[in-house]
């Protein structure tokens, strides 16, 4: 049984914050410091360049995502680190579509994050075969699933409202049509069990900066079906992802399976403080986990649905459909955010009207979740948020 209160104690968290985003950026794991500090110092400093063979800097991206892969049910040898997620997005996409030649439609839902869309329309242009894209509404996704259909590219958990799509279900359905299958997982790795070797995925796409905890700017992973990994042909054929990197060759061969989803030269810096996050995750069990996130998750509903009667759920009220994030819709939300994180309750806000609160049950006990929704109900029934110091938004909302 994972022990949620000594978890916390590898957090870094400023005193008095009950921090509800770490669905957007995570918090510092204690670790990570001197983690970071090592990399740089011993390594770095004293190896110089010896460091990408003596300090296993070469070896990072595939030794992290098998780590990655135990939380996200993916196989061993099937999860490889690099990048950002939009361009682990693009080369998925392209990947998969280049597998179903003579399909053009790809199918995703209007409440996807827009980098995966913006992604694909970038690439659709870009190879300007006449490929479309459909968005429908998510609950429309499965009737849209035809013999037409190249690819179906999905966010398993919506970062607006947290609503969560049957992974396993949808899979099987695109599968029947004879389509591909992209799951992106930004707001489901380290949010909640996911199997995507049981849901037969094709492609899994995600950061880790997220729920995962690896810090501003750590790099994203891709996962690729074992029965896809020695096949399948990267759009983004970068150095680092061919056969024999060191060979310098003049044409492209393609690496050995996960290896050729490599693009370029992996960011070692992200990558040890992601070490030292994973060294966290690595004693986590993801049911545990889950467990503890709708309980934490149903008494913020309910404790808010008492005490701000103006506030209207915009999540799923069913815990099974939600990732482990609670939105509220409110006219004046980026003000009441401002009014709140003010007052040491940092969530965020997506426009035009959503409050959002993560709950990571590494950090975030039942206290903080009463204190939160305590401190909520003094914004709302005060009219805190009616100040024009919260009413000037910031670039990042
Ligand atoms: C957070 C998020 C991203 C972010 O992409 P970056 O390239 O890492 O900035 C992309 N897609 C989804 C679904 C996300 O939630």
């Amino acid at each position: 049984m994972t022990d949620f209160t000594a978890t916390r104690a590898l957090f870094d968290l400023p005193p008095g914050v009950i921090y509800l985003d770490g669905n957007s950026l995570g918090p510092m794991p204690v670790a990570a410091a001197a983690r970071v500090a090592r990399t740089v110092t011993e390594e770095w400093g004293k190896m110089l360049i010896t460091g990408w063979n003596d300090a296993g800097w070469m070896a990072m991206p595939r030794a992290l995502g098998d780590r990655i892969g135990r939380l996200i049910g993916a196989e061993p040898g099937q999860v490889v680190l690099g990048d950002t997620l939009s361009i682990k997005v693009s080369q998925a996409l392209a990947s998969a579509l280049e597998m179903r030649p003579d399909r053009r439609v790809i199918l995703s839902d209007n409440g996807n994050f827009p980098t995966d869309l913006y992604m694909a329309e970038g690439l659709v242009r870009s190879l300007d075969k006449g490929h479309q894209i459909w968005t429908v509404d998510p609950e429309a996704v499965e009737a849209h699933i035809t013999d037409d259909l190249a690819v179906l590219m999905l966010t398993e958990v919506d970062y607006r409202t947290g609503r969560r799509h049957d992974m396993a279900r949808l899979t099987r359905a695109a599968h029947e049509a004879g389509a591909l299958v992209i799951w992106d997982l930004a707001h489901s790795a380290g949010a909640l069990p996911v199997d995507l070797a049981g849901c037969g995925a094709d492609f899994g796409v995600g950061c880790t900066y997220k729920y995962l905890n690896s810090g501003p700017g750590g790099p994203a992973f891709i996962y690729v079906a074992p029965r896809h990994s020695d096949t399948v042909r990267p759009a983004l054929s970068g150095w680092l992802g061919h056969a024999a990197p060191f060979g310098f060759e003049p044409a492209y061969r393609p690496g050995e399976g996960i290896e050729r989803m490599r693009v370029g030269t992996p960011p070692v810096l992200q990558l040890a403080a992601l070490e030292a996050a994973l060294d966290i995750w690595d004693g986590i069990d993801m049911a545990a986990l889950r467990a503890r996130s709708i309980e934490l998750s149903e008494l913020f509903i309910a404790q808010v649905e008492t005490r701000c009667p103006e506030l209207v759920l915009a999540s799923p009220r069913d815990a099974a459909q939600r990732g482990s994030q609670v939105s509220f819709r409110f006219a004046d939300g980026y003000a009441a955010m401002q009014a709140l994180i003010a007052r040491g309750v940092i969530g965020d806000f997506r426009a035009p009207d959503i409050m959002r609160f993560g709950f990571a049950p590494l950090y975030i006990g039942e206290a903080d979740v009463r204190r939160a929704a305590h401190v909520l109900q003094e914004v709302m029934e005060k009219r805190l948020w009616d100040d024009p110091a919260y009413r000037t938004r910031a670039a990042v909302t």
